[in-house]
Protein backbone atom coordinates (compact mmCIF):
# COMPACT_ATOMS: atom_id res chain seq x y z
CA UNK A 1 0.00 0.00 0.00
CA UNK A 2 1.53 3.86 -1.44
CA UNK A 3 0.73 5.45 1.40
CA UNK A 4 0.10 9.74 1.17
CA UNK A 5 3.39 12.02 1.40
CA UNK A 6 3.59 14.77 4.05
CA UNK A 7 6.58 16.98 3.11
CA UNK A 8 7.18 19.38 5.75
CA UNK A 9 9.15 22.75 4.06
CA UNK A 10 10.09 26.54 5.43
CA UNK A 11 13.31 28.44 6.60
CA UNK A 12 15.48 27.01 9.00
CA UNK A 13 14.18 27.88 12.84
CA UNK A 14 10.73 28.18 12.66
CA UNK A 15 10.54 24.89 14.02
CA UNK A 16 9.90 22.09 11.45
CA UNK A 17 11.88 19.56 13.70
CA UNK A 18 9.84 20.33 16.61
CA UNK A 19 6.30 19.65 14.60
CA UNK A 20 8.16 16.47 13.46
CA UNK A 21 9.67 14.89 16.04
CA UNK A 22 6.19 16.00 17.91
CA UNK A 23 4.46 13.72 14.91
CA UNK A 24 7.12 11.48 14.79
CA UNK A 25 6.91 10.65 18.55
CA UNK A 26 5.60 7.12 18.98
CA UNK A 27 7.61 5.82 15.73
CA UNK A 28 10.97 6.57 16.75
CA UNK A 29 10.52 5.79 20.57
CA UNK A 30 9.64 2.46 19.44
CA UNK A 31 12.46 2.26 16.88
CA UNK A 32 15.24 3.20 19.56
CA UNK A 33 13.85 0.34 21.81
CA UNK A 34 16.05 -1.52 19.21
CA UNK A 35 20.18 -1.66 19.22
CA UNK A 36 22.16 -1.46 16.87
CA UNK A 37 20.32 0.55 13.91
CA UNK A 38 21.02 3.71 12.44
CA UNK A 39 18.10 5.82 12.26
CA UNK A 40 17.73 9.30 9.95
CA UNK A 41 15.52 11.29 11.21
CA UNK A 42 13.67 12.64 8.62
CA UNK A 43 11.48 9.89 7.43
CA UNK A 44 8.81 8.55 9.17
CA UNK A 45 5.08 6.96 9.55
CA UNK A 46 2.54 8.85 10.99
CA UNK A 47 -1.04 8.41 11.99
CA UNK A 48 -4.00 11.04 12.08
CA UNK A 49 -7.04 10.04 13.04
CA UNK A 50 -6.39 6.13 11.69
CA UNK A 51 -5.34 7.94 8.30
CA UNK A 52 -1.30 6.57 8.32
CA UNK A 53 1.20 8.90 6.46
CA UNK A 54 4.64 9.28 5.22
CA UNK A 55 6.19 12.88 6.80
CA UNK A 56 9.54 13.98 5.50
CA UNK A 57 11.13 17.07 7.39
CA UNK A 58 12.94 18.52 4.29
CA UNK A 59 14.55 20.67 6.70
CA UNK A 60 17.01 17.84 7.49
CA UNK A 61 18.51 17.26 4.08
CA UNK A 62 21.64 18.16 3.11
CA UNK A 63 22.27 19.41 -0.74
CA UNK A 64 25.99 19.74 -0.41
CA UNK A 65 27.54 22.97 -0.68
CA UNK A 66 25.64 25.72 0.21
CA UNK A 67 25.72 28.95 1.85
CA UNK A 68 22.58 30.70 0.72
CA UNK A 69 19.42 29.99 2.82
CA UNK A 70 17.01 30.99 0.01
CA UNK A 71 18.94 28.09 -2.14
CA UNK A 72 18.43 25.40 0.53
CA UNK A 73 14.93 26.60 0.79
CA UNK A 74 14.07 26.23 -2.59
CA UNK A 75 15.73 22.72 -3.06
CA UNK A 76 13.58 21.41 -0.16
CA UNK A 77 10.50 23.07 -1.71
CA UNK A 78 11.07 21.15 -5.31
CA UNK A 79 11.71 18.25 -3.32
CA UNK A 80 8.33 18.10 -1.88
CA UNK A 81 6.43 19.78 -4.86
CA UNK A 82 7.78 16.48 -6.97
CA UNK A 83 7.75 13.98 -4.02
CA UNK A 84 5.02 14.93 -1.66
CA UNK A 85 0.92 14.12 -1.44
CA UNK A 86 0.37 17.76 0.43
CA UNK A 87 2.90 20.18 1.92
CA UNK A 88 3.06 21.62 5.00
CA UNK A 89 4.92 25.03 5.20
CA UNK A 90 5.77 26.11 8.81
CA UNK A 91 6.35 29.98 9.13
CA UNK A 92 7.15 31.91 12.45
CA UNK A 93 4.42 33.78 13.45
CA UNK A 94 6.31 36.16 15.50
CA UNK A 95 8.52 36.94 12.26
CA UNK A 96 5.54 37.72 10.56
CA UNK A 97 5.79 37.44 6.76
CA UNK A 98 9.53 37.38 5.43
CA UNK A 99 11.14 37.13 2.17
CA UNK A 100 12.26 33.82 2.22
CA UNK A 101 8.44 32.39 3.04
CA UNK A 102 7.37 34.93 0.05
CA UNK A 103 10.00 32.56 -2.10
CA UNK A 104 8.73 29.56 -1.37
CA UNK A 105 5.22 30.30 -1.47
CA UNK A 106 6.31 31.47 -5.20
CA UNK A 107 7.77 28.49 -6.01
CA UNK A 108 4.90 26.18 -4.30
CA UNK A 109 1.94 28.07 -6.11
CA UNK A 110 3.48 26.81 -9.41
CA UNK A 111 2.84 23.33 -8.60
CA UNK A 112 -0.84 21.57 -8.17
CA UNK A 113 0.06 20.05 -4.53
CA UNK A 114 -1.84 21.36 -2.00
CA UNK A 115 -0.22 23.77 0.72
CA UNK A 116 -1.64 23.69 4.22
CA UNK A 117 0.39 26.65 5.98
CA UNK A 118 0.83 26.13 9.58
CA UNK A 119 2.56 29.40 11.78
CA UNK A 120 4.21 28.26 14.35
CA UNK A 121 5.67 29.73 18.01
CA UNK A 122 2.01 30.99 18.93
CA UNK A 123 2.06 30.13 22.43
CA UNK A 124 0.07 32.20 23.73
CA UNK A 125 -3.57 32.80 23.05
CA UNK A 126 -3.15 36.49 22.60
CA UNK A 127 -0.49 35.52 19.76
CA UNK A 128 -3.28 34.53 17.81
CA UNK A 129 -3.60 37.58 15.49
CA UNK A 130 -0.35 36.99 14.22
CA UNK A 131 -1.22 34.19 11.77
CA UNK A 132 -3.71 36.38 9.40
CA UNK A 133 -1.12 38.22 7.74
CA UNK A 134 -0.24 34.51 6.34
CA UNK A 135 -3.26 34.71 4.29
CA UNK A 136 -1.19 36.95 1.89
CA UNK A 137 0.86 33.96 0.63
CA UNK A 138 -1.88 33.15 -1.15
CA UNK A 139 -2.86 29.96 0.27
CA UNK A 140 -6.36 28.75 1.79
CA UNK A 141 -6.05 26.86 4.68
CA UNK A 142 -3.25 29.19 7.80
CA UNK A 143 -3.37 27.19 10.60
CA UNK A 144 -1.73 29.31 14.04
CA UNK A 145 0.08 26.49 16.22
CA UNK A 146 2.56 26.01 19.06
CA UNK A 147 4.91 22.78 18.08
CA UNK A 148 5.87 23.31 21.96
CA UNK A 149 2.92 22.93 23.77
CA UNK A 150 0.79 21.28 20.90
CA UNK A 151 -1.83 23.72 20.33
CA UNK A 152 -3.31 23.94 17.12
CA UNK A 153 -2.04 20.64 15.80
CA UNK A 154 -4.75 19.13 15.35
CA UNK A 155 -6.58 21.41 13.21
CA UNK A 156 -3.05 21.43 11.67
CA UNK A 157 -3.62 17.33 10.56
CA UNK A 158 -6.86 17.71 9.97
CA UNK A 159 -6.62 20.08 7.33
CA UNK A 160 -3.50 18.45 5.74
CA UNK A 161 -5.34 15.08 6.01
CA UNK A 162 -8.30 16.25 4.08
CA UNK A 163 -6.05 16.17 1.32
CA UNK A 164 -5.55 12.75 0.74
CA UNK A 165 -7.01 11.16 -1.84
CA UNK A 166 -9.24 7.95 -1.07
CA UNK A 167 -8.65 4.51 -2.46
CA UNK A 168 -6.08 5.47 -4.56
CA UNK A 169 -3.61 2.66 -3.00
CA UNK A 170 -3.39 -0.24 -4.99
CA UNK A 171 -4.01 -3.54 -3.80
CA UNK A 172 -2.47 -6.91 -4.96
CA UNK A 173 -3.58 -10.28 -3.54
CA UNK A 174 -2.95 -11.68 -0.21
CA UNK A 175 -0.84 -14.26 -2.27
CA UNK A 176 1.16 -12.24 -4.41
CA UNK A 177 4.36 -12.01 -3.41
CA UNK A 178 5.94 -8.21 -3.35
CA UNK A 179 9.37 -7.30 -4.17
CA UNK A 180 11.38 -4.65 -3.79
CA UNK A 181 15.25 -4.11 -4.86
CA UNK A 182 16.60 -1.25 -3.00
CA UNK A 183 20.71 -0.10 -2.34
CA UNK A 184 22.54 2.99 -3.71
CA UNK A 185 22.70 3.99 -6.91
CA UNK A 186 24.42 2.14 -9.19
CA UNK A 187 24.43 -1.24 -7.23
CA UNK A 188 22.62 -2.69 -10.18
CA UNK A 189 19.14 -2.09 -8.84
CA UNK A 190 17.83 -2.02 -12.71
CA UNK A 191 19.93 -3.91 -14.30
CA UNK A 192 18.68 -7.05 -12.15
CA UNK A 193 15.00 -6.62 -12.61
CA UNK A 194 15.68 -6.91 -16.35
CA UNK A 195 17.53 -10.11 -15.50
CA UNK A 196 14.99 -11.51 -13.46
CA UNK A 197 12.07 -10.58 -15.95
CA UNK A 198 14.45 -11.84 -18.69
CA UNK A 199 16.45 -14.98 -17.44
CA UNK A 200 13.81 -16.86 -15.08
CA UNK A 201 10.80 -18.05 -17.35
CA UNK A 202 8.23 -15.22 -16.60
CA UNK A 203 5.14 -13.85 -18.07
CA UNK A 204 4.85 -10.67 -17.80
CA UNK A 205 1.36 -9.06 -17.18
CA UNK A 206 0.44 -7.02 -19.91
CA UNK A 207 -0.24 -4.06 -17.92
CA UNK A 208 2.02 -2.88 -15.67
CA UNK A 209 0.92 -1.35 -12.97
CA UNK A 210 2.23 2.27 -12.04
CA UNK A 211 2.23 4.36 -9.26
CA UNK A 212 3.75 7.97 -8.64
CA UNK A 213 7.04 6.55 -7.19
CA UNK A 214 8.13 3.08 -8.45
CA UNK A 215 7.08 1.19 -11.75
CA UNK A 216 5.67 -2.28 -10.50
CA UNK A 217 5.69 -5.04 -12.69
CA UNK A 218 3.08 -8.08 -11.96
CA UNK A 219 4.38 -11.21 -13.29
CA UNK A 220 4.31 -15.01 -13.17
CA UNK A 221 6.74 -17.91 -12.40
CA UNK A 222 6.16 -21.21 -11.89
CA UNK A 223 3.01 -20.57 -11.19
CA UNK A 224 3.78 -17.95 -8.12
CA UNK A 225 2.56 -14.21 -8.82
CA UNK A 226 5.36 -11.56 -7.93
CA UNK A 227 5.23 -8.30 -8.57
CA UNK A 228 8.46 -6.04 -8.84
CA UNK A 229 8.56 -2.44 -7.24
CA UNK A 230 10.99 -0.84 -9.26
CA UNK A 231 12.24 2.21 -7.64
CA UNK A 232 15.41 2.59 -9.73
CA UNK A 233 14.43 3.09 -12.91
CA UNK A 234 12.35 6.40 -12.39
CA UNK A 235 13.31 9.95 -11.58
CA UNK A 236 16.97 9.92 -12.31
CA UNK A 237 16.08 13.32 -13.13
CA UNK A 238 17.47 16.38 -12.11
CA UNK A 239 20.53 17.44 -10.25
CA UNK A 240 18.85 18.57 -7.10
CA UNK A 241 18.03 14.59 -7.16
CA UNK A 242 21.03 13.27 -7.54
CA UNK A 243 23.17 15.35 -5.38
CA UNK A 244 20.61 14.06 -2.55
CA UNK A 245 22.05 10.74 -0.94
CA UNK A 246 19.47 10.79 1.42
CA UNK A 247 16.72 11.13 -1.19
CA UNK A 248 17.50 7.54 -2.23
CA UNK A 249 16.79 6.15 1.26
CA UNK A 250 13.27 8.10 1.42
CA UNK A 251 12.89 6.55 -1.89
CA UNK A 252 13.99 2.87 -0.94
CA UNK A 253 11.67 3.74 2.07
CA UNK A 254 8.96 3.75 0.10
CA UNK A 255 9.38 0.87 -1.90
CA UNK A 256 10.05 -0.85 1.10
CA UNK A 257 6.86 -0.03 2.97
CA UNK A 258 5.03 -1.73 0.17
CA UNK A 259 6.74 -5.05 -0.34
CA UNK A 260 7.12 -8.41 1.51
CA UNK A 261 10.54 -9.24 0.28
CA UNK A 262 13.33 -6.23 0.34
CA UNK A 263 16.27 -7.33 -2.07
CA UNK A 264 19.05 -5.78 -0.32
CA UNK A 265 21.71 -5.39 -3.43
CA UNK A 266 25.21 -4.99 -2.46
CA UNK A 267 28.26 -4.29 -5.28
CA UNK A 268 30.75 -7.11 -5.00
CA UNK A 269 33.10 -5.20 -6.81
CA UNK A 270 32.96 -1.87 -4.37
CA UNK A 271 32.08 -3.61 -1.16
CA UNK A 272 29.81 -2.55 1.60
CA UNK A 273 28.77 1.37 2.37
CA UNK A 274 27.37 3.35 5.49
CA UNK A 275 24.29 3.98 3.51
CA UNK A 276 23.92 -0.28 2.37
CA UNK A 277 23.72 -0.08 6.16
CA UNK A 278 21.14 1.96 6.72
CA UNK A 279 19.12 0.90 3.48
CA UNK A 280 19.22 -2.47 5.23
CA UNK A 281 18.38 -0.99 8.48
CA UNK A 282 15.22 0.45 7.21
CA UNK A 283 13.59 -3.08 5.73
CA UNK A 284 14.86 -4.55 9.12
CA UNK A 285 12.81 -1.71 11.14
CA UNK A 286 9.89 -2.39 8.62
CA UNK A 287 9.28 -6.07 9.37
CA UNK A 288 9.97 -6.94 5.84
CA UNK A 289 11.86 -10.37 4.78
CA UNK A 290 15.18 -9.24 3.37
CA UNK A 291 17.75 -11.31 1.10
CA UNK A 292 21.31 -9.77 0.67
CA UNK A 293 22.10 -10.01 -3.30
CA UNK A 294 25.64 -9.27 -4.01
CA UNK A 295 25.61 -8.75 -7.53
CA UNK A 296 28.54 -7.65 -9.66
CA UNK A 297 29.76 -11.51 -9.31
CA UNK A 298 31.56 -11.46 -12.62
CA UNK A 299 33.82 -8.28 -12.01
CA UNK A 300 34.50 -9.50 -8.62
CA UNK A 301 38.62 -11.02 -8.81
CA UNK A 302 38.03 -14.25 -6.89
CA UNK A 303 39.22 -17.55 -5.81
CA UNK A 304 37.25 -20.01 -3.40
CA UNK A 305 37.83 -18.06 -0.15
CA UNK A 306 36.39 -15.07 -1.78
CA UNK A 307 32.90 -16.05 -1.44
CA UNK A 308 33.29 -16.77 2.68
CA UNK A 309 35.14 -14.08 3.03
CA UNK A 310 32.46 -11.54 1.84
CA UNK A 311 29.47 -13.71 3.49
CA UNK A 312 31.55 -13.08 6.76
CA UNK A 313 31.82 -9.70 6.28
CA UNK A 314 28.37 -8.98 5.33
CA UNK A 315 27.39 -10.45 8.99
CA UNK A 316 30.03 -8.54 10.27
CA UNK A 317 28.32 -5.69 9.07
CA UNK A 318 25.03 -6.42 9.62
CA UNK A 319 24.57 -8.15 12.82
CA UNK A 320 21.14 -7.34 13.25
CA UNK A 321 19.85 -9.07 10.32
CA UNK A 322 22.07 -12.32 10.64
CA UNK A 323 18.61 -14.04 9.84
CA UNK A 324 18.68 -13.28 5.93
CA UNK A 325 20.43 -15.29 3.56
CA UNK A 326 22.75 -14.31 0.83
CA UNK A 327 22.97 -14.45 -2.79
CA UNK A 328 25.99 -13.87 -5.14
CA UNK A 329 24.92 -13.15 -8.35
CA UNK A 330 25.70 -11.40 -12.06
CA UNK A 331 22.97 -9.38 -13.51
CA UNK A 332 25.42 -8.92 -16.63
CA UNK A 333 26.86 -12.79 -16.78
CA UNK A 334 22.79 -13.90 -15.19
CA UNK A 335 24.96 -15.99 -12.95
CA UNK A 336 22.50 -17.79 -10.19
CA UNK A 337 19.97 -14.81 -11.20
CA UNK A 338 17.59 -18.09 -11.48
CA UNK A 339 18.18 -18.16 -7.70
CA UNK A 340 16.64 -15.00 -6.45
CA UNK A 341 12.75 -16.20 -7.11
CA UNK A 342 12.95 -18.98 -5.12
CA UNK A 343 15.07 -17.58 -2.57
CA UNK A 344 12.36 -14.49 -2.29
CA UNK A 345 9.06 -16.92 -2.47
CA UNK A 346 11.17 -18.99 0.50
CA UNK A 347 11.59 -16.27 2.64
CA UNK A 348 7.97 -14.42 1.61
CA UNK A 349 6.78 -17.94 3.19
CA UNK A 350 8.76 -17.77 6.72
CA UNK A 351 7.60 -13.77 6.66
CA UNK A 352 4.03 -14.98 6.77
CA UNK A 353 4.52 -18.35 8.71
CA UNK A 354 1.63 -18.86 11.99
CA UNK A 355 3.09 -21.10 14.44
CA UNK A 356 0.20 -22.63 16.96
CA UNK A 357 0.39 -21.35 20.40
CA UNK A 358 0.99 -24.80 22.17
CA UNK A 359 4.44 -25.44 19.88
CA UNK A 360 5.30 -22.01 20.58
CA UNK A 361 5.02 -22.63 24.22
CA UNK A 362 6.85 -25.69 24.06
CA UNK A 363 10.17 -23.94 22.85
CA UNK A 364 9.73 -21.17 25.43
CA UNK A 365 9.57 -23.90 27.95
CA UNK A 366 12.05 -26.07 26.87
CA UNK A 367 14.37 -22.37 26.31
CA UNK A 368 13.45 -21.42 29.86
CA UNK A 369 14.41 -25.26 31.31
CA UNK A 370 17.77 -25.38 29.72
CA UNK A 371 18.33 -21.32 30.97
CA UNK A 372 16.74 -19.62 33.26
CA UNK A 373 15.18 -15.92 32.66
CA UNK A 374 16.85 -13.52 34.30
CA UNK A 375 16.37 -12.18 37.98
CA UNK A 376 17.08 -8.96 39.39
CA UNK A 377 17.08 -7.92 43.10
CA UNK A 378 15.71 -11.13 44.07
CA UNK A 379 12.80 -10.89 41.36
CA UNK A 380 12.86 -13.44 38.59
CA UNK A 381 11.23 -12.84 35.55
CA UNK A 382 8.61 -15.26 34.99
CA UNK A 383 7.01 -15.92 31.50
CA UNK A 384 3.47 -17.29 31.89
CA UNK A 385 3.10 -18.12 28.41
CA UNK A 386 3.26 -17.19 24.38
CA UNK A 387 1.58 -16.73 21.35
CA UNK A 388 2.02 -15.53 18.15
CA UNK A 389 -0.27 -12.33 17.54
CA UNK A 390 0.51 -12.02 13.80
CA UNK A 391 2.66 -12.33 10.70
CA UNK A 392 4.57 -10.33 8.35
CA UNK A 393 6.73 -10.47 9.95
CA UNK A 394 6.00 -12.99 12.75
CA UNK A 395 4.92 -11.36 16.30
CA UNK A 396 5.16 -13.04 19.26
CA UNK A 397 4.10 -11.52 22.95
CA UNK A 398 5.26 -13.32 25.99
CA UNK A 399 3.27 -12.53 28.88
CA UNK A 400 5.14 -11.95 31.69
CA UNK A 401 5.10 -11.83 35.50
CA UNK A 402 7.08 -7.70 34.65
CA UNK A 403 8.50 -6.87 31.67
CA UNK A 404 11.15 -4.62 33.58
CA UNK A 405 12.85 -8.09 34.54
CA UNK A 406 13.68 -8.85 31.46
CA UNK A 407 16.99 -8.22 29.27
CA UNK A 408 17.87 -7.44 25.97
CA UNK A 409 20.23 -10.21 26.08
CA UNK A 410 17.54 -13.02 27.07
CA UNK A 411 15.15 -11.62 24.58
CA UNK A 412 17.56 -12.48 21.63
CA UNK A 413 18.78 -15.88 23.56
CA UNK A 414 14.57 -16.49 23.26
CA UNK A 415 14.75 -15.19 19.56
CA UNK A 416 18.04 -17.70 19.01
CA UNK A 417 15.77 -20.79 20.12
CA UNK A 418 12.71 -20.19 18.27
CA UNK A 419 14.93 -19.63 15.18
CA UNK A 420 16.44 -22.78 15.81
CA UNK A 421 12.69 -24.99 16.10
CA UNK A 422 11.59 -23.08 13.48
CA UNK A 423 13.94 -21.06 11.43
CA UNK A 424 11.94 -17.97 10.54
CA UNK A 425 14.53 -17.81 7.40
CA UNK A 426 14.99 -13.95 5.80
CA UNK A 427 12.49 -12.59 8.43
CA UNK A 428 12.86 -10.95 11.66
CA UNK A 429 10.99 -11.87 14.22
CA UNK A 430 9.44 -9.33 16.68
CA UNK A 431 8.90 -10.21 20.29
CA UNK A 432 7.23 -8.51 23.07
CA UNK A 433 6.57 -8.65 26.31
CA UNK A 434 3.73 -7.59 28.19
CA UNK A 435 2.51 -7.62 31.80
CA UNK A 436 0.20 -10.16 32.92
CA UNK A 437 0.06 -11.53 36.59
P1 LIG B 1 13.69 23.99 12.20
O1 LIG B 1 15.05 24.53 11.92
O2 LIG B 1 12.66 24.62 11.35
O3 LIG B 1 13.63 22.49 12.16
O4 LIG B 1 13.31 24.46 13.68
P2 LIG B 1 13.42 23.67 15.07
O5 LIG B 1 12.32 22.69 15.19
O6 LIG B 1 14.81 23.20 15.26
O7 LIG B 1 13.08 24.85 16.08
C1 LIG B 1 13.88 26.03 16.15
C2 LIG B 1 13.71 26.64 17.51
O8 LIG B 1 12.37 27.10 17.70
C3 LIG B 1 14.00 25.70 18.65
O9 LIG B 1 14.70 26.39 19.63
C4 LIG B 1 12.62 25.32 19.14
O10 LIG B 1 12.63 24.97 20.49
C5 LIG B 1 11.84 26.56 18.88
N1 LIG B 1 10.40 26.29 18.69
C6 LIG B 1 9.86 25.34 17.88
N2 LIG B 1 8.52 25.37 17.98
C7 LIG B 1 8.21 26.34 18.85
C8 LIG B 1 6.97 26.86 19.39
O11 LIG B 1 5.88 26.43 19.06
N3 LIG B 1 7.06 27.91 20.25
C9 LIG B 1 8.27 28.42 20.65
N4 LIG B 1 8.25 29.41 21.51
N5 LIG B 1 9.43 27.95 20.19
C10 LIG B 1 9.41 26.93 19.32
P1 LIG C 1 21.12 0.96 -10.24
O1 LIG C 1 21.43 2.41 -10.15
O2 LIG C 1 21.28 0.29 -8.92
O3 LIG C 1 19.80 0.66 -10.87
O4 LIG C 1 22.27 0.31 -11.15
P2 LIG C 1 22.25 -0.05 -12.72
O5 LIG C 1 21.44 -1.27 -12.98
O6 LIG C 1 21.89 1.18 -13.47
O7 LIG C 1 23.77 -0.45 -12.93
C1 LIG C 1 24.82 0.45 -12.65
C2 LIG C 1 26.04 0.06 -13.45
O8 LIG C 1 26.52 -1.21 -13.03
C3 LIG C 1 25.78 -0.05 -14.94
O9 LIG C 1 26.88 0.47 -15.60
C4 LIG C 1 25.65 -1.55 -15.16
O10 LIG C 1 26.04 -1.92 -16.46
C5 LIG C 1 26.61 -2.10 -14.14
N1 LIG C 1 26.21 -3.45 -13.71
C6 LIG C 1 25.01 -3.83 -13.26
N2 LIG C 1 25.00 -5.13 -12.94
C7 LIG C 1 26.25 -5.61 -13.21
C8 LIG C 1 26.88 -6.89 -13.08
O11 LIG C 1 26.29 -7.89 -12.69
N3 LIG C 1 28.18 -6.96 -13.43
C9 LIG C 1 28.89 -5.89 -13.87
N4 LIG C 1 30.15 -6.06 -14.21
N5 LIG C 1 28.32 -4.68 -14.01
C10 LIG C 1 27.03 -4.52 -13.68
Amino acid sequence: MSLPVVAIVGRPNVGKSTIFNRLAGERIAIVEDRPGITRDRIYCKSEWNGREFHLIDTGGLEFGEQDEILDHIKNQAELAIEEADVILLVTDGRDGVTGNDEEVARLLHRSKKPVVIAVNKLDDIKHEDLMYEFYSLGFGEVIGISSLHGSGTGDMLDAVVSHFQEGTDEEYDEETIRISLIGRPNVGKSSLVNAILGETRVIVSPVAGTTRDAIDTPFESDGQEYVLIDTAGLRKRGKVYESIEKFSVIRAMRAIERSDVCLIVLDGERGIAEQDKKIAGYAHEAGRASIFVVNKWDAVEKDDKTMNYFRKLIREEFQFMSYAPILFVSAKSKQRVHQILPAAQEVAEQHALRISTSVINQVIHDAIMAVPPPSDKGKRLRIHYATQVSVKPPTIVLFVNDPELSHFSYIRYLDNQIRQAFEFKGTPVNIYLRKKN
